[in-house]
């Protein structure tokens, strides 16, 4: 400051660029959602998406449904053929799920050999169209299972379907209440021989 008149004189500018700061923080935060063996999302994206998908059904009054599929006899698999072959399967059939379903539609593992996806703005016919693609894209790898009699020696996997309406928030927990139909309806497909799809429809008492 010019110590007569207290104007300011000079002026010091400091700028800092923080692009990279900004995107290592970027590429912290898609680590945390991401699974490194399957290459998807992993359990802590799947629970923030599928809360987010659902409050988005709610406020649009439409549908949602979720997929969870569940790979046949895959322990046999590992005693067979190895761990680290069965990562690799696992690594193979993650992106054939990718390349199985829709843009919008989010894949994510949900445990061990788990994989749920979450299709959202989707009815049951076509959650059960994407489900059965995803089946057949599986058991297309046509990779080698000697302890998978039901599927023909090959890999396959059992898919369970649910279907929510945006109206049935009522009395049930929800979305607690889809995964658990959906987990229902992969127990079926289980039961009723495996490499197959079963689907559940969610239909609550609406209160009011
Ligand atoms: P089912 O047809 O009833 O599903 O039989 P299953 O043998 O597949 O039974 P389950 O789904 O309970 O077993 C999952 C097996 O998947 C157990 C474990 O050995 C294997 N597994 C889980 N996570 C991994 C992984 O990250 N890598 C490998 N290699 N194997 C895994
Ligand atoms: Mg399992
Ligand atoms: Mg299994």
């Amino acid at each position: 400051r010019d110590p007569v008149t207290e104007k300011a004189k000079e002026t010091i500018i400091i700028m800092r660029d923080i692009t990279e700061r900004k995107m290592m923080e970027k590429q912290l935060e898609k680590l945390a959602l991401t699974d490194e063996l399957m290459e998807i999302g992993n359990r802590r994206a799947f629970d923030q998406e599928l809360d987010r998908e659902w409050k988005r059904t709610l406020r649009h009054g439409s549908q949602i449904s979720l997929l969870l599929l569940d790979l046949d006899h895959f322990k046999s698999f590992n005693d067979l053929y190895g761990h680290q072959v069965g990562d690799d399967c696992l690594r193979t059939i993650a992106f054939a799920v990718r390349r199985a379903v829709r843009a919008a539609d989010l894949p994510a593992r949900y445990g061990g050999e788990e994989i749920a996806v979450i299709l959202p703005e989707t009815e049951s016919t076509d959650a059960c169209e994407v489900a059965e693609r995803v089946r057949l894209e599986i058991e297309n790898l046509q990779i080698t299972h000697e302890g998978n009699a039901e599927g023909g020696y090959r890999v396959t996997a059992s898919v369970g379907v649910a279907t929510a309406l945006a109206r049935c928030g009522g009395t049930m927990r929800m979305p607690e209440s889809l995964i658990l139909a959906t987990d229902n309806a992969l127990y079926r497909a289980k039961r009723e021989g495996r490499n197959r799809i079963e689907k559940m429809l969610l239909v609550a008492p609406h209160e009011g």
